[in-house]
């Protein structure tokens, strides 16, 4: 668990960025300091409206990088004009709003308390099907607070997606400390089983299976390919963090898998369906980390080339036994973050290149800034559509766009009429239909509202 200090400046959008940053640290089990200089990282949410307003912005983050331990910049200035910090020479990571709580997680698993029940936020459900982790990660602390892998039934756990969707979940998000072992206390993995159960509700939905170690799911990836080709309501999405391209290194983290598995979950999704996204993570800088192993985390994301990738610079997290390692000096860490993370941006880039012309099927999932909506696509794609109240766009709805440009993290989308949408009997037919729906009525919610 680490401590952080977010600094917003600007306007409403930019508050509702950090907000959703402090979000998903306090979902990520860190927890806010008291101010820049007690905390593990400081985040500085900026804004670049005018040359005085750059002025500040350069100067509070030469402050801040002097008195607390990490600083991220992030927000407008830091992603039109990031270079002014290096030019400054303030020791920051610059990042993208999404980019952060990745980076603060520390490639350690999200945090999913005691007793966590589902909640609905929007039209997205969070169902947490099981707490703790078969694993012992030498960099980690979040294990310290949630221990071995503690799974709750299959039909428990269906019984709580069901309710979700009964409360209007157009998205349910499985997640858990390490999704691939659920099952495991019990004698068996059942994470295929667990989603293709949660498939057969009734409803409209889509699924979205949260962060699952490679060595948790390897030895029931294929069977859970399976599942994922047999269900169009599971996005076709993957995140299993490799966090590095070297087996020693993998063995000195103190991973469950090596690279040659994590290859096979890969090569097996690969086989079975047409478009996926693997979303992966990297952590640079390990202590024992040399720079051969650094070389080979950078061949490995060039070659297996992950439509979303995490790149956090180690650091130490007291009690843990890599905080008891030699740590690299000088800036190896910072240059080897440098190199993975513009290689990460030549990938990215590429993935997103790939879709401008394209139509893709999406579900309108949150509201995103001024009158964007954000959709996803079956695999779990971020494409923004603007002026969505013009164009009667809404939160929970399924629609077509055609991809029309692309940014670093995601991709911008236009409508597109459908052969329904242009019938002019469909909406009739709509109608005289809807009555005849059947509606199972299901368990009453145990879903709170965030
Ligand atoms: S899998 Fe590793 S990083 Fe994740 S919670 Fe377990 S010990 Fe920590």
């Amino acid at each position: 668990m680490a401590t952080y200090h977010i600094e917003t400046y600007g306007c409403s959008s930019n508050r509702g960025e950090s907000r959703e940053i402090e979000r998903a640290l306090r979902d990520g089990g860190h927890r806010p300091a008291d101010g820049p200089e007690d905390a593990d990282v400081a985040i500085l949410n900026t804004c670049t409206v005018v040359e005085k307003t750059e002025r500040n912005m350069l100067r509070r983050a030469e402050e801040l990088s002097d008195i607390t331990a990490e600083l991220v910049v992030t927000g407008c200035m830091a992603l039109a004009q990031g270079e002014q910090f290096a030019e400054a020479d303030v020791d920051a990571e610059i990042l993208h709003w999404d980019e952060v709580p990745s980076y603060v997680l520390n490639g350690e698993c999200p945090t999913v308390t005691p007793d966590a029940e589902p909640v609905l936020d929007g039209v997205v459900g969070i169902l947490p099907i099981a707490r703790g982790c078969m694993s012992n990660c030498s960099y980690c602390i979040t294990k310290f607070a949630t221990g071995r892998v503690d799974s709750p039934s299959i039909e428990e756990n269906v019984e709580k997606a069901r309710a979700l969707v009964h409360a209007g979940a157009k998205e349910i998000r499985v997640t858990g400390q390490d999704t691939g072992v659920y099952g495991w206390d019990n004698g068996d993995r059942k994470l295929p089983e667990l989603l293709d159960r949660i498939c057969d509700i009734d409803g409209e939905f889509r699924v979205r299976l949260g962060m699952a170690n490679p060595g948790g799911i390897h030895g029931i990836h294929e069977e859970l390919a399976e599942v994922f080709a047999a269900n169009e309501e599971l996005y076709d999405f993957i995140h299993a963090p490799v966090q590095s391209g070297s087996d020693d290194v993998l063995e000195d983290m103190r991973r469950q898998h090596r690279v040659e598995k994590f290859r096979e979950v890969v090569e097996t999704f690969d086989d079975r369906l047409d478009h996926w996204t693997l979303s992966t993570d990297f952590i640079v800088g390990f202590p024992t980390e040399t720079e051969a192993d650094h070389d080979r985390s950078m061949d490995l994301l060039a070659e297996v080339r992950p439509e979303k990738i995490n790149v956090t610079r180690f650091s130490k997290r007291p009690g843990t036994d890599a905080a008891d390692m030699k740590g690299l000096g000088g800036t190896i860490k910072k240059e080897r973050s440098k190199a993975m993370s513009e290689l990460k941006m030549e990938v990215v880039g590429e993935a997103y290149e790939s879709m401008v012309g394209e139509t893709f099927e999406v579900l309108v999932v949150e509201e995103g800034t001024g009158d964007s909506v954000k959709c996803r696509d079956s695999a779990y794609r971020q494409i923004i559509v603007q002026n969505a109240a013009d164009r009667g766009v809404e939160v929970g709805d399924f629609l077509t766009v055609e991809v029309t440009g692309h940014n670093t993290v995601y991709a911008f989308g236009d409508p597109v009429a459908t052969d329904e949408a242009t019938d002019p009997d469909a909406a009739e037919r709509d109608a005289l239909d809807g009555d005849s729906v059947d509606r199972d009525e299901g368990p009453e919610s145990t879903v709170s509202s965030a």
